[in-house]
C-alpha cells in the first residue's frame, strides 16, 4: 500500500512511518503547511516527495491511502478532500472538532466505498486483547465497574498546541478522554449513555484543561470512572475491571508501548496474565491494509472514532456546566 502523509507530525515520525513500512507499505509523499519543512521532513524520513499543496498530494495517482495527523481542526477539511479524491483514510483522533463533522467524514467515506479508520491504538495492544479475552471468557463473572487511570506527564516536546490552543483542539479531553472512551467501549461492547465530569488547569494548561475526572453510566448498569491528565510526573497508568467473580488489575497498559502487567484476582488467588508484545500501530496498519484489500475491518473504524468523540464532547459539556450530561451519538 502506498501512503501519503497529511501532516509532518511527531506521531508520524515516531511511530507511523515505521508502522506503514513494517506492514509492507511505503510512504511516498508528505504534506506540510510549510514548503521547507515538507522538504526537510521528506528527506529526514526517506519519503520520495514533500509538498505544501494538498491538491498536489491528493492528485498523486500512486497514493492509495492517506494518514491524517495534523492538528485536530484540520482533520475534517483534509479528510473530506481526501475522500473526494478517492483515497482511503486513516485519521488521527479526535476525528474532528465536533462529532457532527466526524460523522460527516465517515458517511462521505462510506458513500464513496472507501475504508475509513480511526487511529485508536490501545485496542491493538496485546495487553488489552488479553484483558478483553479474560473478561469475555467469563473469568470475572458479570462486570460491575471499570476504572481507567490515564494521568501522565505530557513530554516537553509535545507541550505545544495541546496545552494552550483550543482552536487547534488542545486539552486533555480531546487528547486522552477519546482514547479512554474507545478503550472502555472496546472492553464492554457498549456505549456510555451519561457522564458527570470535572476538569482543571493544574499546571500546564492555559485556556484549556490539562486534567479531568469523570464517571460514565453504561446501558448495562456498569459504572465507569476515568482520570486523564497531562501533569502527573510520577504516577503509573492502569485499567481495572471488576466483576462478580473476579477483578482484572492492569498497570502501565495505557501507553503506546507494548508493556505493562496484568493480574487476575479470583477466589483461587492471584494469577499473572501473559500477553503478546507486538507493536500496536503496526497491528492497526496491517488490519487497515487488509480492510482495503477487502478482508475484515480496521481495528477502530470511523463509527468508533465518532463515538469516542461523542463521549469526550459530553465530558467537556458536563465539566463546563456541572450537570450530568447525556452522550449524543450522531447517525452515520
Ligand atoms: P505535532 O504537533 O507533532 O504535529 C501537528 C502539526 O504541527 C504537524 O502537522 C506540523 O504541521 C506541525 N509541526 C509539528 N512539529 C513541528 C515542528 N518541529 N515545527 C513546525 N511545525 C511542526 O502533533 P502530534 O504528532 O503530537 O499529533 C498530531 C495528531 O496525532 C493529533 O491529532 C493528535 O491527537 C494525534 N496523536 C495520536 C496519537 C495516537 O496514539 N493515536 C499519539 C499522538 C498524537 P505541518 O504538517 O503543517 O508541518
Amino acid at each position: 500500500m502506498k501512503w501519503g502523509l497529511i501532516g509532518a507530525s511527531t506521531i508520524a515520525s515516531e511511530w507511523m512511518i515505521g508502522a506503514f513500512r513494517a506492514a509492507g507499505g511505503d510512504v511516498v509523499s508528505v504534506l506540510s503547511s510549510d514548503p521547507s519543512r515538507a522538504a526537510e521532513y521528506s528527506k529526514a524520513h526517506s519519503i520520495a516527495r514533500g509538498t505544501a499543496s494538498l491538491d498536489e498530494l491528493l492528485s498523486d495517482p500512486e497514493i492509495e491511502a492517506v494518514y491524517i495527523s495534523t492538528t485536530n481542526e484540520k482533520h475534517f477539511p483534509q479528510a473530506i478532500a481526501a475522500i473526494k479524491a478517492g483515497k482511503h483514510v486513516l485519521c488521527e483522533k479526535p476525528l474532528a472538532m465536533t462529532s457532527k463533522d466526524a460523522a460527516e467524514m465517515v458517511r462521505a467515506a462510506k458513500n464513496a466505498g472507501l475504508v475509513f479508520a480511526t487511529n485508536h491504538h490501545l485496542r491493538n495492544a496485546g495487553s488489552h486483547l488479553a484483558i478483553k479475552d479474560a473478561v469475555t471468557s467469563g473469568r470475572i463473572g458479570k462486570v460491575l465497574s471499570i476504572r481507567v487511570f490515564h494521568a501522565v506527564y505530557l513530554p516537553p516536546h509535545l507541550q505545544g498546541w495541546r496545552i494552550d490552543n483550543p482552536a487547534a483542539g488542545g486539552g486533555v479531553i480531546p487528547d486522552i478522554v477519546v482514547h479512554d472512551a474507545d478503550t472502555v467501549r472496546f472492553h464492554l461492547n457498549e456505549d456510555p449513555t451519561d457522564v458527570v465530569a470535572m476538569s482543571a488547569e493544574s499546571g500546564l494548561g492555559t485556556g484549556v484543561e490539562d486534567s479531568c475526572m469523570s464517571i460514565w453510566q453504561m446501558p448495562s448498569g456498569v459504572m465507569v470512572q476515568t482520570h486523564e491528565s497531562f501533569t502527573h510526573k510520577y504516577t503509573e497508568s492502569g485499567l481495572e475491571i471488576h466483576g462478580t467473580e473476579g477483578s482484572v488489575v492492569a498497570r502501565n497498559v495505557m501507553t503506546q508501548r507494548p508493556v505493562g502487567e496484568i493480574v487476575l484476582v479470583t477466589e483461587s488467588g492471584r494469577e499473572s496474565v501473559g500477553f503478546a508484545d507486538h507493536n500496536l500501530y503496526e497491528r492497526a496498519v496491517a488490519l487497515f491494509s487488509e480492510a482495503v484489500a477487502g478482508q475484515g475491518r480496521p481495528s477502530a473504524d470511523g463509527a468508533d472514532g465518532v463515538k469516542s468523540l461523542a463521549v469526550a464532547e459530553a465530558v467537556a459539556r458536563s465539566a463546563r456546566t456541572g450537570q450530568r450530561t447525556k452522550v449524543v451519538y450522531e447517525e452515520i
